[in-house]
């Protein structure tokens, strides 16, 4: 794991006159970054050492070649001139738009400014950067060149220069709890600084679902009540009572409950109050006085993004984990997109003053005194910033899921041991930085056994968006074929039961009415004969032969999706796993069938360093650190897209 150092007072940073032009003019250029989701906190591309496209011989002319990224294959079009790389264009890739962006754009401009490849990986985009370069090189073989010489070629100079800036507030880490603080905090007139590690704005709060839980206003996107919901609702409510919450507190939302039906509605029953119930009976902790304001902050939030345009549409859904139908998404924007694009427009169109340090994470705090004043890092092009900050710092660095070292000293549910390779869902970079260095200060780290694990990952790439069938709801099946597990348990209870079948794996099995494939594609845009070609998915026009490719014994799969059907149209109760919310279209019965190969994978870390109500860092014995502010994933207690409320809430009671 990367090495973070903590501060020690910086004594002379309080002498040193800062230029208020450079900042402006930082200002400037990120704004424009932020909008044209263009990256890197140095741009300009020096050279080290010598290109050597320029003694070599190539055949002239315009070349194209393919390879790999992450989602899919980067084809790029190179024009050769006898003696030099004129021109490099990515036209065509498959890798989330926002992230390979700052990667399409550098990769190129390096390789033809140095003519070299050489040139470096853009941070959290690795995958699209070497696909580029590897194209390229493909690209020079092809005009007789030698691509193997042009990667021993220059590199990009890095430099050695310390820049200070001065700003109001920084912020570490621009995903969805670190954008909605530095926006709502520019908004309200401060200058504000954002490290990030990555060359792009998003976090885990890009590649979610990008499901916002919404309360108000959204009556004509709500599902019909069922009896499944009547059954989970009266559940919720019985754990709730059963998991300590007053009894007053729950007899009102039943109450509430009654009161809806009885005027007449037909639709989907929510209330904040319910909420915090159903929050209280997965996650513990006091109904009324932690969930009942976080739905509050839920709902100021999404306030606050429909006023900057974010829009939603559909019904609303539950999702894994998560089953009450509360879920609502951006309109035709994937995943987390949604969020990023309003954050873009508002920091332009409002030309507001925050300047972004991308690929430059956040290694140290500035402290004076006891007190937090400032942060600073190294960029990627080797320029180190360091900011001070008159209000101090928001850490919003996300969770560990992707560091494996901090989940096993923190586990205290999964049976790992040291040798468990922990895969994750998460996007580059989350490996607990911020809980690192709010610790190196004193800061208390609670609840760090509190780790999420998503039960239903890809078995091959952990991706949690090729998914094919009811994520929350369709049939589970083990290797076996058998049915194990009560499919609209909570993660927890879910992941738990994952981890004990055989390999580690399960299927989400479905048919041609419940797969959620829309002319062939999956809710996250996958198509289904693509995940098919990668093995990510098997379909087939029986249950037998399904049975066969997935390698279970026919006879025992085909019992497992009788019974099930079995209860899903009725019939019988499921007395064996105890599920009560299935209806007839959840049934197994028309070809062509599917079935979607899934493991667990770490995902979200609920647990992180304790904060007071206005966010402050505390240290064990319940002091607040001065100046120092967690929120998001980060901070104890606080997880999900929804988060980005507490990003909010910081900025606002912090300049009430
Ligand atoms: C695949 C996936 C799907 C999910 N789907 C959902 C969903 O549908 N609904 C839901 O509610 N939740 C979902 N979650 C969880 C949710 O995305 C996170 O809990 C949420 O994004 C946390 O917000 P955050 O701002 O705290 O962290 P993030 O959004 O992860 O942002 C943290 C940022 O900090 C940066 N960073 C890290 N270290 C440093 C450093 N040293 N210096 C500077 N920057 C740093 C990171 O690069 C990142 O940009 C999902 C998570 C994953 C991984």
């Amino acid at each position: 794991m990367k090495e973070i150092n903590t501060a020690e007072v910086f004594p002379t940073l309080r002498n040193i006159s800062l230029s208020r032009r450079t900042f402006v003019a930082c200002a400037a250029i990120a704004a424009a970054q932020a909008a044209l989701v263009s990256a890197g906190c140095a741009p300009e591309v020096q050279s080290s050492g010598e290109g050597l496209a320029s003694t070599a011989a190539f055949a002239p002319g315009t070349y194209t070649a393919s390879a790999p990224g992450k989602k899919g294959p980067v084809t790029v079009e190179v024009r050769m001139s006898e003696n030099a790389i004129e021109s490099v264009e990515v036209v065509e890739f498959e890798d989330t738009e926002r992230i390979s962006a700052p990667a399409r754009e550098r990769v190129p401009q390096q390789i033809v400014e140095l003519q070299s490849l050489n040139v470096d990986a853009v941070t959290g985009a690795t995958l699209t950067s070497m696909a580029i370069i590897e194209s390229v090189a493909d690209c020079v073989n092809q005009a007789n060149g030698d691509a193997s010489a042009l990667k021993k070629a220059a590199s990009p100079e890095k430099s050695d220069e310390t820049k200070e800036i001065q700003a109001d507030l920084v912020v570490c880490g621009a995903g969805g709890a670190g954008m909605a603080a530095a926006v709502a905090a520019a908004q309200q007139g401060l200058d504000v600084v954002v490290f990030e590690k990555t060359a792009y704005a998003g976090g885990n709060a890009l590649v979610s679902g990008g499901w916002l839980e919404v309360f108000e206003g959204v009556d004509d996107m709500k599902p019909d009540m069922t009896d499944g919901n009547r059954d989970m609702f009266h559940a919720t409510l019985q754990k709730s009572l059963d998991n300590g919450v007053p009894k007053d507190f729950v007899d009102a939302v039943q109450a509430d409950f009654d009161a809806y039906f009885a005027a007449g509605n037909t639709k989907v029953y929510d209330s904040m109050e319910y909420y915090a119930l159903d929050y209280a009976s997965r996650n513990g902790g006091p109904a009324k006085e932690y969930w009942l304001p976080y739905a509050h902050k839920v709902n100021d939030l999404n306030n606050w993004l429909f006023d900057q345009g974010y829009t939603v549409s559909g019904t609303l859904v539950g999702i894994v984990g998560f089953p009450w139908p509360r879920k609502a998404h951006a309109v035709d924007k994937e995943n987390g997109e949604g969020f990023f694009s309003v954050f873009d427009n508002t920091v332009e169109t409002q030309s507001l003053p925050i300047t972004f340090l991308f690929e430059t994470p956040v290694s140290e705090l500035i402290v004076d005194g006891k007190a937090v004043v400032g942060a600073s890092g190294q960029c990627a092009d080797g320029t180190t910033y360091r900011v001070m900050a008159d209000r101090g710092v928001i850490l919003a660095t996300g969770g560990y899921s992707g560091n494996p070292d901090l989940l096993k000293k923190y586990n205290e549910m999964w049976p790992w041991d040291e040798s468990t390779v922990i895969p994750t869902t998460n996007s580059y970079g989350h490996t607990g930085d911020g809980h690192v260095l709010a610790e190196g200060l004193g800061a208390e780290l609670k609840n760090m056994g509190r780790q999420m694990v998503f039960p239903i990952a890809d078995s091959i790439d952990y991706s949690t968006e090729t998914i094919v069938g009811n994520a929350g709801l369709g049939l589970f099946v083990n290797v076996n074929g058998e049915r194990f597990i009560n499919e609209s348990l909570d993660r927890f209870a879910l992941s738990a039961a994952v981890m004990k079948q055989p390999e580690e794996k399960l299927f989400i099995i479905s048919d041609a009415l419940n797969s959620g494939l829309v002319n062939g594609y999956n809710e996250q845009g996958y198509s289904a004969d693509k995940l098919i070609e990668e093995s990510k998915l098997f379909r087939a026009d029986s249950l037998e032969e399904l049975a066969q490719m997935i390698g279970a014994d026919p006879s025992v799969f085909a019992k497992a999706v009788d019974d099930y059907n079995a209860i899903a149209r009725g019939d019988v109760a499921d007395t064996v796993f105890g599920r009560e919310n299935m209806s007839e279209k959840d049934a197994i019965i028309e070809a062509p069938f599917y079935a979607s190969p899934r493991t667990w994978a770490a995902h979200v870390t609920i647990g992180g360093v304790a904060i007071g109500p206005d966010y402050q860092a505390l240290t064990a014995d319940g002091a607040g650190i001065e100046g120092l502010y967690v929120v998001g994933e980060c901070s104890d207690g606080n997880s999900g897209v929804s988060s980005m409320s507490t990003g909010l809430s910081c900025v606002n009671q912090m300049l009430a």
